[in-house]
């Protein structure tokens, strides 16, 4: 059996320079992330605020700490303090509120925002109609603690490479289209798209940030 710091090292010598691992330990217990610590990846992403909350107190302080999970506004207040990036902005409001909590805590927290690209209903996200309002309103400029760093996105579940390639390349070309909008809160840096079953497929059309859970940890 291959162990969690074999799992890394395998994906890490496949990466391309400008895309970095950030291991998903959602539900896995501390133990567990310290082995991927201890191999050397420092960079997390979990789904569940009060989890990742209770994980950031326990653990070395080194840990990069990345919201991958669909947010509630209320919840917001506890990870504004140390959250690295927010993978999962779907709307106006939620980007207001981690305003309001980044201003709290004296920071600007980077957030990306997540575009729906799939066929299936169940994913959250934006259009890429909604994902230009966002960019464009005139109310951004009032959110000095935010940065909209980049797009977030999960390609269909499917075991059609075609399907997936296209939605990844889709999600490129939103990425590229919308660095025209660059400005004070408007920067596009991150694309995060690619998990377990798809990763490579996403780095080769461009991911820098690509999410990976049961590739590392086995099934949850
Ligand atoms: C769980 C999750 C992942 C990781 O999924 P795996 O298939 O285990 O790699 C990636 N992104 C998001 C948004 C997730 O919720």
């Amino acid at each position: 059996m291959p162990t969690i710091a074999d799992n890394i090292a395998q994906i890490e010598k496949g990466l391309k320079q400008e895309t970095r691992l950030i291991a998903v330990t959602k539900t896995k217990p501390e133990e567990v992330l310290m082995e991927a610590y201890n191999a050397g990846c420092k960079r997390f992403g979990e789904n569940k605020v009060q989890e990742m909350t209770a994980k950031y107190e326990a653990l070395p302080k080194d840990i990069e700490w990345h919201m991958i999970g669909h947010l509630q506004t209320n919840k917001v207040k506890y990870m504004a303090p140390y959250v690295t990036l927010v993978h999962s902005v779907d709307s106006f409001k939620l980007l207001k509120e981690i305003n309001k909590e980044a201003a709290k805590n004296d920071r600007i927290i980077p957030c990306l925002l997540q575009i729906f690209i799939a066929q299936e209903e169940t994913k959250f996200g934006l259009s890429e109609e909604e994902a230009r309002e966002i960019i464009t309103s005139p109310e951004l400029s009032d959110l000095q603690n935010i940065r909209i760093a980049g797009l977030m996105g999960m390609a269909s579940n499917t075991e059609d490479e075609q399907v997936v390639r296209a939605e990844f390349k889709g999600l490129k070309t939103l990425f590229e289209s919308f660095k025209s909008y660059q400005n004070e809160q408007v920067s596009m840096q991150e694309l995060s798209m690619g998990m377990s079953a798809d990763y490579t497929i996403a780095m080769e059309e461009g991911s820098t940030l690509i999410r990976v859970g049961s590739s590392i940890f086995g099934s949850r």
